[in-house]
């Protein structure tokens, strides 16, 4: 073990520490024992880590852990705090724990290891000058590393996916995947599946055409890449998907990418060997300008299933036909095994932005059921049989103007949502919100612009792609029960906030506007909240020692909110940092 209580407590002593040292090699990381992390390793997640983005294959966001429960949470205390020494920017990722080592990345594509005694900042020098680097549209932000035989993975804004030692935080291999010439930026988590590093890209706001590709973990080479929308049909397709994919688009769609970025949420699952990854809108926005003659224009804003060694495509699942108002499908992801109408299901569940939640039979496609979790009025339902939602009339906004909900913020955004076994709940950070679509006359995509087609300053609540604008009527954490698809819990008014967390000792984390909450997983009763910097990211827990702790990363990387790594266990005894 390397992440001893008694140096925590030390810590707990001697307040706040600083992370100028070295990334890992002093506390004798490869030498102690520490465990390789393999494939067999990420499939079990073992309890007392946080092995990889979701915790587990299944991305539940949920612990077993449960020496923190909903009877003593009351005495949850800092256990210690590390700054991270972060650039300016919001932070998204959520952070990994292996070996008692946690792993993160920040703002920038800046990385960041510690342990109770030392880390170390990992700075790629990304050039932040609008010119030297792809125009994005939210930020520099990133949601996490993956670790793997040895090695941390990240995915960087400006494109490239790299590995580093874990022992030492020394680059192994770089590699550039995306144009650099685009406006191709990546933002998710990257995954590790079968000994493959599979990396996402983003920013269907631009005139991007989204993939998602698999890179060998060893050797940085690429395994394959699969385009979510089809490109120039005079070329040959990529892949023989595209074919399909081609008969549902018209027009010359290619000329503006087509979007389907693929820029949040993946899972997999061992026993039938389907990686599962999610697709995001249409660029431009508006369908009259980029598909004018109708059609479904898949693989936009839809939920694959492909196979890990391959890339094939098992089955798909398209949330939002036609997509005009950017509503990605690339939310959290989750496999749960439900029992639905007396039968066993294998499942995947999703809250994507458009407001509706869907269950899915994960080995096969097939819709099962979907309800509205949010405010919704671009639709009145979904078709059960085909799982299609039914358009209210005008909500195309073919000429002038159309205020639905969700808006293009969606009912649910890059927040992980997580699922527990034990209430059976998923709990959802969610939001009320909606927005003006207004057609851009003489639409004309440029390089650099965001190529929506839509006019981006008109906004009733809703918010930006930029993230600038937030006045919706508020976000809400929602318990939803997803065999009953209706809520059991609700917590109006959670201010601006991370994701969830959600453990065996019916407890419930979220991060808002400085304060870390944690709720009965149950009912949704508060039972304590302690203060961390504001802008957190999503709560982990992981146990040493016999200690568990909970931990989230927070902060904006400013001289008013420095950016940290927050630890909190029963009885900690750090005070509270300014
Ligand atoms: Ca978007």
């Amino acid at each position: 073990m390397l992440m001893r209580s008694p140096s925590l407590l030390r810590y707990g002593i001697y307040g706040v520490f600083s992370v100028s040292l070295l990334w890992a090699a002093s506390i004798g990381f490869g030498q102690s024992g520490a465990r390789a992390v393999d494939s067999a390793r990420l499939r079990q997640a073992p309890a007392d880590e946080w092995l990889s983005y979701g915790r587990d294959q299944a991305e539940t966001h949920f612990s077993p852990l449960r020496q923190i429960d909903a009877t003593n949470v009351s005495r949850l205390s800092l256990a210690f705090t590390s700054d991270t020494e972060s650039s300016a920017g919001n932070l998204e990722a959520t952070p990994i724990v292996a070996n008692g080592v946690v792993y993160t990345s920040l703002a920038w594509g800046e990385l960041y290891a510690a342990d109770a005694r030392t880390g170390r900042r990992w700075d790629p020098e990304i050039p932040r000058t609008p010119e030297a680097r792809p125009s994005m549209c939210c930020g520099a932000v990133n949601r996490g590393v993956a670790i793997y035989n040895g090695k941390i993975f990240a995915s960087l804004i400006n494109g490239r996916l790299v590995a580093l030692d874990a022992e030492t935080g020394k680059l192994v291999w770089s590699e550039q995947t995306t144009d650099p010439s685009s406006d191709m930026t990546i933002t998710s988590a990257v995954r590790v599946v079968k000994g493959k590093v599979i990396v996402g890209t983003a920013g269907a706001e631009f005139a991007n055409r989204g993939y998602f590709s698999a890179y060998d973990a060893e050797t940085g080479k690429i395994a394959w890449r699969f385009y979510t929308v089809p490109g120039d049909p005079s070329k040959p397709f990529e892949h023989p998907e595209l074919a399909e994919a081609a008969k549902t688009w018209t027009g010359e769609w290619w000329k503006a990418g087509g979007g389907g970025t693929v820029w949040d949420g993946m899972a997999y699952d061992a026993d039938a060997d389907l990686l599962y990854v999610g697709t995001g809108n249409g660029a431009p926005w508006n369908r009259m300008y980029r598909s004018p003659g109708g059609g479904d224009n898949l693989y936009l804003c839809s939920i694959l299933a492909v196979k890990p060694d391959t890339g094939k495509l098992v089955w798909h699942f398209q949330t939002t036909p036609g997509e005009s108002w950017d509503y990605t499908s690339v939310q959290s992801l989750i496999l749960a095994d439900l029992n639905i109408g007396g039968r066993a299901r294998k499942v995947i569940m999703q809250a994507p932005k458009n407001g509706f939640f869907y269950v899915l039979d994960r080995l096969t496609g097939e819709f099962i059921s979907a309800e509205p979790y949010s405010e919704v009025t671009w639709a009145t339902g979904v078709d059960p049989k085909t799982g299609r939602p039914i358009e209210a009339p005008g909500v195309r906004y073919p000429e002038g103007s159309v205020v639905i909900s969700p808006g293009s913020a969606g009912g649910h955004n890059w927040q992980p949502m997580a699922f527990s076994p034990v209430t059976g709940l998923v709990y959802i950070p969610g939001s009320n919100n909606s927005r003006v679509y207004t057609s851009t006359p003489d639409f004309v995509p440029q390089k650099g612009k965001q190529v929506t087609g839509v006019q981006m300053n008109s906004f009733a609540e809703g918010i930006s792609p930029a993230g600038a604008r937030i006045t919706n009527k508020g976000n809400f954490l929602k318990a939803w029960d997803p065999i009953a698809q209706k809520a059991r819990w609700i917590v109006p008014q959670m201010g601006g906030f991370s994701g969830v967390l959600a453990t065996a000792g019916n407890l419930v984390f979220a991060a808002s506007d400085g304060r870390l909450t944690a709720f009965s997983a149950d009912k949704g009763e508060k039972l304590w909240e302690g203060p961390v910097a504001p802008g957190a990211s999503t709560p982990i827990t992981y146990s040493l020692d016999g200690k568990q702790y909970v931990g989230v990363l927070a902060g904006r990387g400013s001289a008013q909110a420095p950016s940290k790594f927050y630890s909190f266990a029963l009885d900690g005894n750090t005070p509270t940092p300014r």
